[in-house]
């Protein structure tokens, strides 16, 4: 049912609401926000919120820092903690708007928007995601601050443990039912005091939205608990990272067009194009889906994160894998991005290259049926398999060389996106680690 400003007027009065969190999100994926008082509901509802932009990531454009806040009704919640005297806090997601109403091209919600606008052109109606979001607990310090303690040495789908870890996941998962998430799976991961909690597939905008929300919950809930949520993509060396598997279906009219009965796998001439797309620009969606420096020390063998640009059924090794499912569950599942992405711009990009595989209708690669790591070289250059960038560099190098997912983000967020990157790598190359020094101070 879609939510009115009465809805909200009333929602505030029966919940005793004190504050209006406004939630937007910049260039890295970072969610920001503008807190008013109650008092300031109904400029709230006209749109009629202004900040200043000029110092958020990838706003930057100091002659129009002026911006104005649109919030969508529709992602009203009520959190679930208040504020300091017990009056509860409202929150909308909001798109981002220049003061003359036109929406700002360097919001990448709005940009994802352009999009799914542009997929409504071709003739389908919705680009469903369901997310897997992995990431780790560590003990809070005295101090406030993280430690590199994990709560647990718990493992895959433990299910002895009773331990603080596990807590703290039990709590995640009714805080976000709470406000209305359909939590379907929950498990401790494979490595020490790592996690996943995964929610129901829905379409790009609200699940892009909604893995927000998710992450804020996941640290307020942590830090309940004592603990520290990170998302980063692999916070201990020489075990498992943190991804966050893509699944991503098309719909026209209620239809999954990703499914066929009598298609190989069960999947249709659309999705194994789709697929073309997604794989033709892998390694430029990677500078997207794994945008940090650490991003690619998940990416190596070993950990069921991906190297190669290669598919498969049943294989875990492959960048896409098709898992087993029903009709409307039909899906192909990428494996590369991490929870670190900016989701909005992860779907445009996604979405952008798959749209096109459909347009250039090329079948992809032949499935895998073995371990890409165990193949030898010749065999995966036999078969056209190419490895996925393997620094923050190298897909940055990837994204610029390939105009079609710049064309996905859209002039502003590309260059922001440039910019802050470049500086990242440049800061990177100017530190000096303690593997490092471990390594060459005896020479
Ligand atoms: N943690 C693995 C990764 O880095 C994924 C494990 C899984 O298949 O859920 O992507
Ligand atoms: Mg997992
Ligand atoms: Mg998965």
């Amino acid at each position: 049912k879609t939510i009115t400003a009465e809805d909200i007027k009333k929602s505030v009065k029966d919940n005793d609401v004190r504050f209006l969190r406004l939630a937007f999100t910049d260039i890295n994926g970072t969610s920001k926000a503008v807190e008013v008082p109650t008092s300031q509901l109904d400029k709230v509802l006209t749109n009629d919120i202004r900040f200043d932009g000029s110092s958020i990531d990838g706003f930057v454009r100091l002659e129009e820092s002026d911006m104005v806040l649109y919030p969508d009704f529709s992602t009203w919640a009520v959190l679930p903690w208040g504020d300091e005297k017990g009056g509860k806090i409202g929150r909308l997601v909001c798109s981002v708007h220049k003061t003359n109403g036109e929406p700002f091209e360097g919001d990448p919600r709005n940009n994802l928007k352009r999009v799914l606008k542009e997929m409504k052109e071709m003739g389908f109606t919705d680009f469903d995601i369901g997310f897997e979001a992995e990431f780790h607990l560590f003990k809070l310090g005295e101090d406030g601050n993280w430690t590199t303690e994990v709560p647990d040495h718990a493992s895959y789908f433990d299910m002895t443990s009773d331990d603080a870890g596990a807590r703290c996941r039990r709590d995640i998962v009714e805080t976000l039912e709470s406000i209305g998430f359909e939590v379907e799976a929950a498990h401790h991961e494979v490595g020490d005091g790592q996690q996943e909690i995964d929610f129901r597939f829905d379409d790009a905008l609200t699940t892009a939205d909604r893995v927000q929300t998710f992450k804020m919950v996941v640290r307020e809930v942590a830090r309940k608990h004592g603990l520290y949520a990170t998302f980063m993509a692999k916070p201990i060396e020489g075990q498992a990272g943190n991804g966050m598997h893509t699944n991503m279906s098309l719909f026209k009219d209620g239809k999954n067009v990703f499914y066929d009965k009598d298609g190989e796998f069960h999947l249709s001439d659309t999705a194994l194009y789709f697929l073309n797309g997604i794989l033709e620009h892998a390694r430029a969606i990677t500078a997207i889906g794994n945008p940090t420096v650490n991003s690619y020390k998940r990416l190596i063998p070993g950990f069921e994160a991906p190297v190669y640009i290669s598919w498969a059924s049943k294989n875990r090794s492959p960048l896409v894998r098709i898992p087993d499912a029903e009709e409307i569950n039909t899906r192909l599942e990428m494996r590369s991005a991490d929870p670190t992405a900016n989701p909005y711009l992860l779907l445009a990009a996604c979405l952008t290259a798959g749209l096109n595989g459909i347009k250039e209708a090329k079948k992809p690669m032949a499935p895998i049926t073995s371990n890409v790591f165990e193949m030898s070289e010749e065999e995966r250059a036999k078969r056209g398999i190419k490895p996925l960038p393997s620094t923050l560099h190298n897909a940055v190098k990837a994204f610029k060389a390939d105009p079609l997912i710049q064309e996905a983000l859209g002039e502003h967020l590309t260059q922001s996106f440039i910019d802050s990157k470049n500086l990242e790598w440049s800061k990177y190359t100017q530190s000096v680690s303690d593997w490092e020094r471990d390594r060459y101070m005896g020479y």
